[in-house]
């Protein structure tokens, strides 16, 4: 039977906390594989095995893992003997139908009382590849590379090694709660907190009654996509506004995009409390628009006592696209929608809002009533993957 061999490398470098990274990211590599027919994954001296009944599913199963955070790197593998006739022959199996001009082996011995060093593993084998093919060893610039994993009892032979996602495995971090609107910025910051091994669960508010669903429809397909990274996710939409409209009576123009957002974190707090996130998380990029000053950052963030995170702060617009593209989300991303953010909101908003100003003014509001009337009316979807 043939397998898949997974490397994975920040989390072997957490000595204390590894066998509980690798439990994880192995429980994360199943659910992604759920639906296939790949009957085990265990780990293995240092890299996790997944034994695979049926090659044919070999193209499912690679874009799967390379969408599993954790992982370095992943091939698909042979099984072989550890004598180094075996290991020849195996690779020769491995590398039946292709062509190419020159080759390398990068040999590991897992299991240090194996008899040959790595080196020497390598070069045997490289031996008889070389006699058996005719291609030339380049060590360098190889066409082709030839994997080899000696272990304790088994040995792997691979070919083609695949780069995986790195950072770690969805579930060692605990859990956050991302505020997603259906602009680029806030999924790609949902999925580097994924990558930094945090369970996220999403916040939407829409303008309702005064907008379309259009913000709502994205922000359900931006957390469907995004589900194939976490496997698991639930997204809270809140009715905005009506809430809006009040703080529009209160206040004057400029100041409505702050005293919005501070609502926004308000109710985020409460609902992060009930579903055991421990920091919220926004797409906020330093001076990226108008509204994103340091000063109204600060008069924001006033609002909560919550842990509030910003991993897009100090990346400009291009980086962000860059990888809102490579997440997938950038296509949903950029239809056209009306945000609540948007509403009743002058073409300038205001650059420099002090927390007190904002405290000012927001006394004509009756704010926990309009935190509570909000949660209660919250609405959750799931989505599961695969
Ligand atoms: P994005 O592309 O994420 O919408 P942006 O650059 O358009 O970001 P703003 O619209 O000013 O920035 O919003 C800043 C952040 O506030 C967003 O990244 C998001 O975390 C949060 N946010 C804004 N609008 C909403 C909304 N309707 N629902 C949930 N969160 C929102
Ligand atoms: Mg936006």
């Amino acid at each position: 039977m043939q397998r898949v061999i997974v490397h994975y490398h920040e989390i072997a470098l957490k000595q204390r906390n590894r066998p509980m990274f690798v439990r994880q990211l192995m429980r994360n590599i199943e659910g992604v594989l759920r639906d296939t027919a790949c009957s085990l994954v265990r780990s293995a001296e240092g890299r996790v095995v997944i034994h695979v009944p049926d090659p044919e599913e070999w193209p499912v199963i690679r874009e799967r893992l390379g969408w599993v955070f954790g992982i370095a790197n992943f091939a698909f593998a042979w099984k072989s003997e550890r004598q180094i006739e075996s290991l020849a022959a195996t690779a020769l199996k491995a590398l039946a139908g292709r062509q190419a001009g020159s080759f390398a082996v990068r040999a590991k011995r897992a299991d240090k009382s194996y008899p040959l060093t790595s080196p020497e593993i390598a070069r045997q084998v490289g031996k008889i590849l070389k006699d058996e093919l005719g291609w030339k060893v380049d060590l360098e610039h190889p066409d082709v590379e030839v994997h080899i994993e000696v272990l304790a009892r088994e040995a792997f032979v691979s070919v083609e090694r695949l780069r995986g996602l790195g950072g770690l495995p969805v579930g060692v971090s605990g859990t956050v709660l991302t505020l997603l609107s259906g602009g680029i910025d806030s999924p790609v910051a949902a999925w580097r907190m994924m990558g930094r091994g945090c369970r996220v669960e999403f916040l939407h508010f829409s303008g309702a009654p005064y907008q379309d669903r259009r913000s709502l429809e994205k922000a359900q397909e931006l957390a469907r996509l995004l589900t194939r990274y976490q496997l698991h996710s639930r997204l809270h939409c809140v009715v905005f506004g009506e809430i809006q409209r009040q703080i529009v009576a209160a206040v004057a123009r400029p100041y409505r995009v702050v005293l919005y957002r501070r609502m926004m974190l308000r109710i985020a707090q409460e609902l992060a409390t009930r579903v055991g996130a421990q920091a919220l998380v926004t797409g906020e990029s330093l001076g990226q628009v108008a509204s994103q000053t340091l000063e109204n950052l600060a008069a924001i963030e006033d609002a909560v006592d919550s842990m509030v995170l910003r991993p897009l702060i100090a990346m400009d617009k291009n980086e962000i696209r860059a990888q809102a593209e490579r997440i997938g989300t950038y296509e949903i991303s950029i239809q056209p929608d009306q945000d609540c953010c948007q509403l009743f909101v002058p073409p300038l908003p205001a650059t420099r809002m002090s927390a007190a100003e904002a405290r000012r003014a927001e006394e004509p509001l009756n704010i926990p009533a309009l935190v509570a009337e909000a949660l209660a009316g919250i609405e959750t979807f799931e989505y599961s993957f695969p």
